[in-house]
């Protein structure tokens, strides 16, 4: 064990990955405000209803040489190099892993915030669905991963409620002409009403106007986007339009290089592959990258590619869409119980590959 500083700021996939291996030869301080992992990939499972599987930080850390400070951080000084507390407490470093992920962007639209569920709030969805007196209409914005994730898990997991699914676009259009008639099939056998090609320009009580005119709905769900945390663009690191952190090739803020950014929070572009997308296949790796370089055993930059992209599509059915190295389709899909087989087994897998 060495004095080194190490902070750890976030216990997600890309946090909690960095921390339990630089854990190996550090001491590190680890700040998030849950004593359970957040495991973000399964919060559809929890708004439908089904039990969490989420062990909790201490189980994950356990044995490496990991303190954990249960708080939220409300300000980074990165000349300083303190990172400041919602306990009023001011933590010191040496070197950040600055991994505070993303959360459910709004885009403005009036009511949305207010009467919409973001999947941040799943387990508070799945009591509403579960305990409303008679079932009713479930709308879900968006028609990305998250999107199809939770109106195909609902939708299975509660058959008296009438679930729609609104996108702007298509609902899963980047998947290849076979997944995405997959997706299509499944949501026919689920009896989900497809609205394509709306945009929702304002929530209320009573549902959702759109471009395409009215729908109604009983709960909204808000599955549209995802946006980084903001305290790297308030502390004045170099950020992207969106606000994503921009990193060099060992994932080190290009204006801050005592500071290394991860998962969501990160613009990461590797050179044959391209900027990654926010999600967990990509946050996990550049975790435990960063743990590796922080005890030694690499100095080679972050390298990455891409293999497949998987959907679950309830507890019954999945898609397995192969794909290239660049993250673009190939034609070939896995669907029904084999694919369902190899979500479920990278999903579990996943707590695994944190240590
Ligand atoms: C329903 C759903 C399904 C998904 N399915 C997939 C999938 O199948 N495949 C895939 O690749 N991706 C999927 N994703 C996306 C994936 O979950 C995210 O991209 C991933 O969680 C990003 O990991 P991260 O470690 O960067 O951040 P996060 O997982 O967001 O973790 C952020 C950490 O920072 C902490 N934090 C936040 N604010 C503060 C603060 N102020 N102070 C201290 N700590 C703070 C949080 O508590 C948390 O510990 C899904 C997302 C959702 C919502």
């Amino acid at each position: 064990m060495t004095e080194k500083q190490i902070v750890v700021l976030g216990a997600g996939y890309a946090g909690l990955s960095a921390a339990t291996r630089a854990g190996r030869r550090h001491r590190v301080t680890l700040i998030a405000p849950e004593t359970r992992f957040l495991h973000r990939v399964r919060q559809h499972e929890t708004a439908a209803g089904h039990p969490e599987h989420r062990p909790t930080l201490a189980e994950v850390t356990r044995g490496r040489g990991v303190r954990h400070v249960r708080a939220r951080a409300t300000g980074l000084d990165p000349a300083a190099r303190k990172v400041f507390l919602d306990t009023g407490e001011a933590v010191a470093y040496d070197t950040l892993v600055y991994a505070l992920g993303s959360r459910t962007a709004w885009h403005a639209v009036p009511g949305a915030e207010r009467h919409a569920y973001p999947a941040e709030r799943a387990a508070e969805l799945g009591e509403r669905l579960r305990t409303a007196d008679r079932p009713g209409t479930v709308a879900v914005v968006g028609g990305g991963a998250t999107g199809i994730e939770l109106a195909t898990e609902i939708a299975e997991a509660h058959p008296g409620w009438r679930v729609r699914i609104v996108a702007a676009g298509q609902v899963g259009g980047w998947f290849s002409a076979r997944g995405r008639g997959h997706v299509r099939a499944v949501m026919a056998r689920l009896g989900i009403e497809v609205h394509e090609r709306s945009t929702v320009t304002e929530v209320d009580t009573g549902g959702l106007h759109t471009s395409g005119g009215r729908i109604p709905a009983d709960v909204v769900v808000w599955a549209a986007a995802m946006e980084p945390h903001p305290l790297a663009a308030e502390a004045g690191l170099t950020v992207d339009p969106a606000g994503r952190a921009l990193v060099d090739d060992h994932l080190r803020s290009v204006s801050h290089p005592e500071v290394y950014i991860i998962g969501d929070a990160a613009a990461v572009t590797v050179p044959g592959t391209g900027t990654l997308r926010m999600g967990c296949a990509t946050a996990l790796p550049m975790g435990g990258y960063v743990g590796k370089v922080l005890t030694g055993r690499t100095d080679k930059p972050f390298a990455f590619r891409y293999n497949l992209q998987c959907l679950s599509l309830g507890r019954r059915d999945a898609l397995v869409q192969l794909i290239h190295g660049d993250d673009s389709m190939r034609p070939s899909i896995l669907t029904g119980r084999t694919g369902r087989l190899i979500k479920a087994a990278i999903v579990n897998g996943v707590i695994w590959s944190l240590r």
